[in-house]
């Protein structure tokens, strides 16, 4: 018979618009449907009945952990009485070479004899351009930039509140484990395992009297980050 799906489909509404009603007068005695944190954990769950709706900003639904907006710079955790450590960020310009609507400005450091300091003095993001592709931090071979949960950055000026310096950019480390837990694991464990086979290579060396071969790229990204103070 025709008809009869569609007539299903209206059923169905019809439940959720009635289930509403019914979930209102449940929780009416319970402290409210809105602005109350329990009605709002089950209003949100599987439980869940009727209409679901986020009553923003006074409620907030919990981003899951592959959530990507704006990237942030990650830093060392910061020694006590400060935000943030040391940078991971080498300057090295990758993020800046790929990011697609050419966002990213980094002002490199220098050392006293004029070489260049694998370390930013200043490192820019325009937000209004960034469209949180993700290349910056898929393609930075230090694990220094990161995409954020932050979404709340909306602000009535248009020009230089949108254009993120290194000291908004910068974040620690833990606040990262915290967003993204799995896959700040997953990173851990990979720079772990970089760091002990290069570990063993070097042992096997020493131990066959092999000369030290002449340095790699690898060595150079190891060298590096031996200079921030990180593991590889
Ligand atoms: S790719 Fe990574 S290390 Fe290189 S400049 Fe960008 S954030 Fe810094
Ligand atoms: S997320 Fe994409 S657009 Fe934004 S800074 Fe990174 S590479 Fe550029």
């Amino acid at each position: 018979m025709y008809g009869v799906g569609i007539l299903k489909g209206m059923a169905v509404t019809l439940k959720h618009f009635v289930d509403t009603y019914l979930d209102d007068i449940y929780w009416s005695s319970r402290g409210g449907r809105y602005y109350n944190d329990k009605a709002f954990e089950v209003r949100q769950s599987l439980k869940g009945k009727g209409v679901k709706t986020v009553f923003y900003p006074e409620e907030k639904l919990p981003m899951p952990e592959r959530f990507r907006f704006v990237p942030f710079l990650v830093t060392d955790d910061p020694p006590p009485g400060q935000n943030w450590g040391k940078d991971w960020c080498t300057s090295c310009g990758i993020c800046a070479k790929v990011c697609p609507p050419q966002c990213i400005w980094i002002e490199r450091g220098k050392l006293p004899n004029g070489r260049p300091k694998p370390e930013p003095v200043n490192f820019y993001i325009d937000i209004d351009i960034c469209m949180n592709c993700g290349f910056c931090m898929e393609f930075c071979p230090f694990d220094a930039i990161k995409l954020d949960h932050d979404y709340e950055l909306a602000d009535y000026d248009r020009t230089t509140a949108h254009l993120f310096d290194k000291e908004r950019l910068s974040k620690p480390i833990s606040y990262w484990r915290e967003i993204a837990p799995q896959k700040a694991a997953a990173e851990e464990a990979a720079r772990t395992f970089a760091e002990q086979s290069k570990k063993k290579k070097k042992a096997k060396r020493g131990a066959e009297g092999e000369q030290e071969p002449a340095p790699t790229l690898n060595d150079e990204y190891a060298r590096q980050l031996m200079y921030r103070g990180a593991s590889y």
